[in-house]
């Protein structure tokens, strides 16, 4: 593969999969960016400003339009609501299945069937007819596919984003590892490098500076076996609760810290005037504080951010505790014995954890963006939040990209 593919990027948003692309080294360019979303748009012409960018509707384009794009390779990551679980699950009757549904009528029908497709989309996807319809189109056109779960964490991310993936090849490729009718958990690894790569390290002892889910954790095994304070330190299960803490001791994914505004270029009052903006207001603090999933810079974890973040902190993403563990520990310890009606009293004591949003910047490392990544000016802080909780791992799809392109002869041993 040495001729520049010609790349189609549907639903395009922010731009995670041309990001990826790029990241993922094959050479390649994007030839058309679909989408309908004027503020991702807008963010997408900042960052792209020489990619073709269609503002339409995907529906809206014509078999002729998209043969004359003569591509080689679809990156596609259809809206995920009709497949959410907290969605209605209205699968194939839901209209904004509709352009899929075009994209699948479409395909067999084009001048030349594209050489690669990958497709993102939640977990719940693969349960969906939409995806049966799927299959089915691409069994039919005669491509090789693998169909795949994959969480960042599996690259050393400490963010939890499992994502559906399927990648397909048309005839005469094939990959360059074993497909198998089975979604697999995990990347696809070619058979020779199966038992020497990425091994997991052995199940690893806490570090020093371990971190656990919230203070309230370290407190529920001090006091457990009693169920009644793991239910009234914290509304999590004991099950959720050993999770996080085996999450925060795997070695094997880099700290929070690392994906965090790096400190102090402006210092003093400016930094702190920054900083201000992000912190969890009053009334999320006294409604919310043990609903939220709480992590500080030592922890290697942190749940999806999905788009409601710093808007809703419901199951929206993690919140940050800048200090260390033992401090919430005590303050939440402390809440406990204070009544109902002392809210200003546990507002005070909440106030000194400091708990703030992760800023989107920050988000967007943990989601693989690199730095270059910019926002116009007048694209407000929860739009950002939006449009990062609706893209993707860049990472992850980057080396999706890679080892769907990678050749089976000479190329098997080129990614890491
Ligand atoms: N991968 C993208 C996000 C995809 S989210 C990123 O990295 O940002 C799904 C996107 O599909 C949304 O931006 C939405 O505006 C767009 N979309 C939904 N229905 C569409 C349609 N019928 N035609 C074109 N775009 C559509």
């Amino acid at each position: 593969m040495t001729a520049e593919l010609r790349v189609l990027e549907l639903y395009s948003g922010i731009g995670g999969m041309h990001y990826a692309l790029k990241e993922s080294g094959v050479a390649a360019k994007v030839v058309a960016a679909i989408d309908v979303n004027t503020t991702a748009n807008e963010i997408y012409r900042h960052n792209f400003p020489d990619t073709p960018l269609w503002p339409k509707t995907i529906e809206g384009i014509s078999l002729e339009e998209f043969n004359k794009l003569s591509f080689d390779m679809i990156l596609m990551s259809p809206p995920c609501q009709p497949f959410t679980r907290i969605g209605l699950q209205g699968d194939t009757s839901d209209p904004r299945t509709k352009s899929f549904l075009y994209i699948l009528d479409l395909l067999p029908r084009l001048a030349v069937l594209p050489r690669l497709i990958l497709l993102e989309n939640v977990k719940g996807f693969e349960t969906s007819s939409a995806r049966d319809s799927l299959l089915n189109t691409l069994k039919d056109c005669g491509y090789t596919f693998q169909e795949i779960l994959v969480s960042p964490t599996s690259l050393g991310i400490p963010n939890s984003r499992l994502r559906y993936f399927l990648i397909a090849k048309a005839p005469p490729g094939s990959f360059s590892f074993e497909t198998s009718s089975e979604i697999v958990e995990g990347f696809p690894q070619p058979p020779s490098s199966k038992s020497s790569s990425h091994p997991k390290p052995a199940p690893a002892l806490a570090p020093p500076t371990s971190c656990r889910s919230t203070g309230l954790t370290e407190q529920q095994e001090a006091v457990s076996p009693d169920p009644d304070r793991v239910v009234l330190y914290k509304l999590e299960t004991a099950r959720d609760a050993d999770r996080k803490s085996d999450q925060n001791a795997d070695l094997s994914v880099r700290q929070i810290q690392e994906y965090l505004k790096p400190r102090s270029d402006l210092g003093g009052e400016e930094e702190e005037e920054e900083v201000r903006q992000y912190l969890l207001p009053a009334k999320t603090l006294l409604r919310y504080a043990l609903l939220m999933d709480i992590v500080t810079p030592a922890c290697r974890r942190s749940v999806c951010f999905t788009k409601g973040y710093g808007h809703y902190v419901e199951g929206t993403g993690s919140v940050l505790m800048p200090g260390v563990e033992s401090e919430m520990h005590s303050v939440f310890k402390g809440l406990e014995e204070l009544s109902a009606a002392q809210d200003e009293e546990k507002l005070r004591r909440l106030r000194t954890l400091r708990l703030r949003y992760f800023t989107p910047r920050e988000i967007a490392n943990l989601m693989g963006f690199p730095s270059n990544l910019a926002f116009p000016e007048r694209i407000s802080t929860k739009q950002r939040y939006r449009v990062l909780g609706n893209s993707l791992n860049v990472r992850v799809v980057a080396k999706l990209i890679q080892i769907m392109a990678s050749q089976h002869t000479t190329e098997e041993h080129k990614d890491q």
